[in-house]
């Protein structure tokens, strides 16, 4: 069967998914897809991608985990798109030995400093991240390839990360610095239409200064 006339006829045993839960990942996943510019963008950059749900959440605070290995965990009740598309962001990056967080990186300003050698130094430590608000705020857990995943997912749901900062960031000494107007006109917005083949200026055009 190809993959076209499965994903045509998707059915739905009952088993670990409620159907509620494959509802949201599906969603997650075409919307990802739609912005790469199709199924088959989707397939190349994504390639083999197992989403498992999992049973017991290991990790309280965390709804999902995207490993570097083509797998995906979601804690499956309470997941968002938002999540869905975050962990899918860790195993692109993953696929290409972290290269785009690098990428990232490097486009926005940031840096990470600490001793920690790669291919982990990114995962965790200091991270610097620029000039440039990232698009839903920094915190102590913000690293080189959180940021990418939060990027890709503000790319896909804008909307979301604005609300996020106007939300959580109201009251922080550091609001206006947090703040953006428009999602597409930030730094992280450009870098990742760059690698979704989008021009981000004929898309969503800066208005004129
Ligand atoms: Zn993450």
């Amino acid at each position: 069967m190809t993959p076209e006339i499965y994903a045509a006829s998707c059915t739905w045993n009952k088993g670990s998914w409620e159907l509620t839960e494959l509802d949201v990942v599906k969603t997650g996943v075409q919307d990802l897809a739609h912005a790469m510019g199709g199924a088959t963008e989707f397939r190349k950059n994504l390639q083999v991608v197992w989403i498992i749900r999992w049973q017991y959440c290991p990790l309280e605070r965390f709804s999902g985990w995207g490993t570097p290995f083509h797998t995906v965990f979601l804690s499956g009740e309470n997941v968002s798109e938002w999540t869905v598309v975050h962990e899918l962001a860790h195993t692109w990056d993953g696929s290409n030995s972290g290269n785009l967080s690098r990428g990232l990186e490097e486009y926005v300003g940031a840096d990470t400093t600490n001793l920690i050698p790669e291919p982990f130094k990114g995962m965790f430590g200091e991270y610097e991240y620029g000039t440039m608000p990232p698009a839903k705020g920094a915190n102590d857990s913000l690293t080189r390839v959180e940021d990418f995943a939060e990027s890709v997912a503000a790319f896909v749901y804008p909307e979301q990360a604005r609300r996020y900062i106007l939300r959580y960031y109201q009251n922080d000494p550091d609001f206006d610095f947090f703040n953006y107007d428009n999602y597409y006109h930030t730094l992280r917005a450009e870098y990742i239409a760059r690698l979704f083949g989008t021009n981000i200026n004929t898309l969503f055009p800066r208005s004129p200064r």
